[in-house]
């Protein structure tokens, strides 16, 4: 997956602002800070959609979730999160390596999930 930002950005190709890391999940900030605090929880493997992540990780990224909303939480201010995971062109994914976004929300913020 040479052409794979996400896949350079894990091996060290390409910089990222890193939030938490475990065995087999990378969370990195955004490069789109909005909302503040705007992250994604990646898998180091490249799988394309979220039905490709085999069952033996699916502890490990609800794991990897959780830990990094708690070091978000010691860095920003916010109330509540959304958590977005689009999958395929048609559900406006762009990069095509499987990724949760962590959104902060706070009242007033006036973002806009879509
Ligand atoms: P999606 O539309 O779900 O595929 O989201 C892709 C996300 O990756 C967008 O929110 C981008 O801002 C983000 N992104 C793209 N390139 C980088 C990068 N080099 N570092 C951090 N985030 C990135
Ligand atoms: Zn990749």
């Amino acid at each position: 997956m040479d052409e794979c930002i996400f896949c350079k950005i894990i091996n060290g190709k390409v910089p990222s602002e890193k939030v938490f890391e475990s065995e087999n999940f990378i969370t990195i900030k955004d490069i789109n800070q909005h909302p503040e605090g705007h992250s994604l929880v990646i898998p180091k493997k490249h799988f394309e959609s979220f039905i490709n992540l085999p069952e033996n990780l699916y502890q490990e990224f609800v794991e990897a979730t959780k830990k990094s909303i708690w070091k978000l939480e010691e860095e920003y201010d916010f109330e509540g999160f959304n958590l977005a995971l689009n999958n395929g062109k048609v559900a406006g994914q762009i990069v095509p390596h499987m990724h949760l976004h962590i959104l902060p929300r706070k009242r007033g913020d006036n973002f806009r999930f879509v």
